[in-house]
């Protein structure tokens, strides 16, 4: 699969502060969550990007394997730039608790904003369903057994509720068929905050009260010390085990 990775920005926390050093944080603080428009199809077309976090979940086969693979599917989107990745943690299942233990990691994307923020973020949903498919994920119970859950985290500085297209709605009915970001459960979460915390600990997402780090301390609190463990960071493309 081809990579598109900056090697600055096959990240763990460490090379994260050696990016930061050269102005190349993986936290935007712009206004907007949106980047400067850059010049594309030989400068005739102008694009715009937003810094989106997704968070990445398996518990089934090789589990660590497939989070890995789905981290370079996702640098190889179409005008996607992969700027972090998370720590990986292993972490204690929620909902559905029996069930194999799971992996967790979350990774910064640069993604085309589209004509608006609503078109951009379901486009990046449809996307981060084929690759789920891509991977093998049958539909099963939900909150149980996966090969792969791309769940969209955050998308800029921008509310989002809106309907998936039919043709984009998964065939169980049961299912939400809408697109809501943030997350709706992100901030309950200490599988999806600690990755997170990872590559943007000062991050208000919009709509929330606190920063991401301060979640992830709290629901660390109520969760125990046990529930997320890091087991390994990414280097060079791969996880290197802790
Ligand atoms: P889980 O809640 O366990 O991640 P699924 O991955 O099966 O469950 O997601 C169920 C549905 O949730 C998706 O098909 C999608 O329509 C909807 N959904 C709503 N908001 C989001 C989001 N921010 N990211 C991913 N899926 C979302
Ligand atoms: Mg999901």
């Amino acid at each position: 699969m081809p990579l598109r990775e900056d090697p600055a920005f096959r990240c763990d926390p460490r090379c994260q502060r050696s990016g930061r050093r050269r102005g190349l944080s993986v936290e935007d603080d712009d206004a907007d969550g949106s980047h400067e428009p850059s010049l594309a199809s030989g400068g005739r077309t102008l694009a715009r990007t937003t810094r989106a976090y997704v968070g990445l979940g398996a518990n089934l086969g090789d589990a660590a394997g497939t989070i890995a693979a789905g981290v370079h599917a996702l640098a190889a989107l179409p005008g996607v730039r992969l700027r972090g990745v998370s720590q990986l943690y292993a972490t204690e299942p929620v909902g559905v608790v029996d069930q194999p233990e799971f992996r967790n990691a979350a990774v910064a994307l640069d993604v085309p904003t589209g004509p608006d923020p609503d078109t951009g973020a379901l486009a990046l949903l449809i996307a981060l369903k084929g690759i789920e498919r891509a991977f093998g994920r049958q539909e099963r119970e939900r909150w149980g057994p996966r090969e792969l859950d791309l769940d969209l985290l955050v998308f800029g500085r921008h509310r989002i509720h809106v309907e998936r297209p039919p043709e984009a709605r998964s065939d169980d009915p049961t299912r939400p068929t809408d697109l809501v970001v943030p997350h709706r459960l992100a901030g309950e979460r200490l599988f999806v905050l600690a990755p997170l915390a990872d590559l943007a600990p000062g991050l208000v997402p919009p709509g929330w009260t606190e920063t991401v780090a301060r979640a992830r301390a709290r629901r660390a609190q109520v969760e125990g010390p046990g529930a997320v463990r890091p087991v390994a960071r990414w280097a060079d493309g791969r996880w290197d085990p802790a």
